[in-house]
């Protein structure tokens, strides 16, 4: 998973560097929108997920930092409604659930 992430970020710069035409947008368009909806925070859904909720030993990596403040420790997580023991960034490239 993680190579994979790696190798479609580099395509990405690529694409980017290259001489900017109206095609090479549209390429990296349609490449950001596969992102999907499993990499979007649930909340605002319009931020990549950046930080997980840790309850009874496994984290559900589901929301941006921003919203993630909005769910303080101790309350149920938006996913499972278990009780939040921490709130934790996810590593770059890390966004399972
Ligand atoms: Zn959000
Ligand atoms: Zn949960």
């Amino acid at each position: 998973m993680l190579k994979e992430a790696a190798r479609v970020r580099e395509e990405r710069v690529a694409q980017v560097c290259r001489p900017v035409g109206a095609e090479a947008i549209a390429a990296l368009m349609n490449d950001m929108s596969k992102l999907g909806e499993d990499e979007i925070c649930v909340i605002c859904l319009s931020a990549p997920r950046q930080c997980g909720f840790v309850h009874a030993g496994i984290t559900h990596s589901i929301v941006c930092r921003p919203c993630s403040k909005a769910i303080p420790p101790g309350s149920p997580c938006p996913l499972c409604r278990q009780h939040v023991e921490e709130i934790v960034d996810i590593p770059e490239g890390q966004t399972e659930t």
